[in-house]
């Protein structure tokens, strides 16, 4: 039996991805081979490659002027890449702190430039991220760095920050759950293993035009412009990710899109609030206008019963609940695959715990 994984990620995938994987795993469309044994170069896998770039524009609808990467190194790695590739000498790039996350992003951008932290919210209990008048934006800033989604402390932008400086986005934990303004943006990344597929790569959506500032010292693996001229495969690429992802990104079409997504994903995300906001026992972690359709956290005001919780779910097969491990609480990751009885499954938990112990 499949367990409902609340795992912030790596996370659920869809069901009927995994089952496509297994059957094509030894005989990957009568080669003989597996597709992680093939060439990165060779005819199968380039189709693949292609259509899971075409398959992203299209659910994103990304304009022209702005080409899809793969790359490695986890989101954590383009924290420290973005500066390296856009932050020129003498010049200030401006981060907004909305927690852990968007720390980790500025402790590296820190070591390559000038910061300049617009806005701080990243501590504060109930969880947020800024408001639009709260930005305190440097003057001729390189690019505006935030985090659309907080994954550990559970609060979401709900709409974006209009500004002069080109907009760069953390999209780890979102991207794809919703519909999106990508001609707002002029850089969005994302690790795959939330949202998107397994571990092993992460997506970048840049403006070309934007990834000519970058100066010649920086390393041929670390530019966004050698992924852009050689189509991510200037080295040997995870293939095996891309393939998931591929398959990933044909389930959300014949879904309905992001349109279909976001719908489904806001019911999900509104049957747990309301179970949270109907209690006197449970609170919830991130103040309403920010509250993450993704990752819904929450606590007991005695805090002893949240271990207690989350073992008795886990024997109830709700697994992967427990806050992570800077912040405790309990946490519900409820990317696009997890399913809805998963979402109402815990709903009846709650109440069941709730009359046990409150
Ligand atoms: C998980 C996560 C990261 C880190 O991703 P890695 O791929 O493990 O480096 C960065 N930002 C956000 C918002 C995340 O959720």
């Amino acid at each position: 039996m499949r367990a409902y994984n609340f795992s912030a990620g790596p996370a659920t995938l869809p069901e009927e991805v995994l089952k496509e994987v297994q059957a094509e795993m030894l005989d990957y469309k009568g080669t003989g081979m597996s597709l992680m044994e093939m060439s990165h170069r060779g005819p199968e896998y380039s189709a693949l490659h292609a259509e899971t770039i075409a398959n992203i524009k299209q659910l994103l609808k990304i304009p022209e002027g702005y080409s899809v990467l793969f790359m490695t190194g986890g989101a954590s790695s383009q924290f420290a890449i973005i500066p390296m590739n856009l932050l020129g000498e003498g010049q200030t790039a401006d981060y907004t702190d909305s927690g852990a996350w968007a720390s980790k992003a500025i402790k590296e951008a820190k070591m390559l430039g000038n910061i300049n932290v617009v806005a701080d919210c990243g501590k504060e209990i109930p969880t947020r991220v800024p408001t639009m008048e709260e930005l305190n934006l440097t003057d001729g800033a390189a690019y505006l760095h935030i985090t659309s989604n907080e994954t550990i402390s559970g609060a979401q932008w709900k709409t974006f920050p209009d500004c002069k400086a080109p907009l760069i986005a953390d999209m780890s934990s979102d991207i794809l759950s919703r519909p999106l303004d990508v001609s707002k943006f002029d850089l969005i990344y994302a690790g795959a293993q939330k949202n998107l597929g397994p571990a092993g790569i992460t997506l970048v959506i840049i403006k070309d035009e934007l990834a000519e500032r970058c100066p010649e010292s920086v390393p041929t693996m670390m530019r966004y412009k050698t992924f852009i001229k050689s189509n991510s495969l200037y080295n040997t690429i995870p293939t095996f990710p891309v393939y998931v992802l591929c398959l990933v990104t044909r389930w959300l079409l014949a879904k309905g899109g992001l349109e279909g997504m976001a719908k489904q994903n806001d019911d999900k995300a509104a049957k747990l609030y309301a179970a949270i906001d109907e209690s006197g026992f449970y609170t919830g972690t991130a103040v309403k206008e920010n509250r993450s359709s993704m990752n819904i956290t929450f606590r007991i005001a005695n805090h002893d019963l949240e271990s207690k919780f989350i073992a008795e779910a886990s024997e109830k097969n709700l697994k992967g609940l427990k806050g992570h491990r800077d912040v405790g609480g309990i946490r519900a990751s409820i990317y696009n695959a997890f399913p809805v009885e998963g979402v109402d499954a815990l709903v009846s938990f709650m109440k069941e715990f709730e009359a046990n112990n409150g």
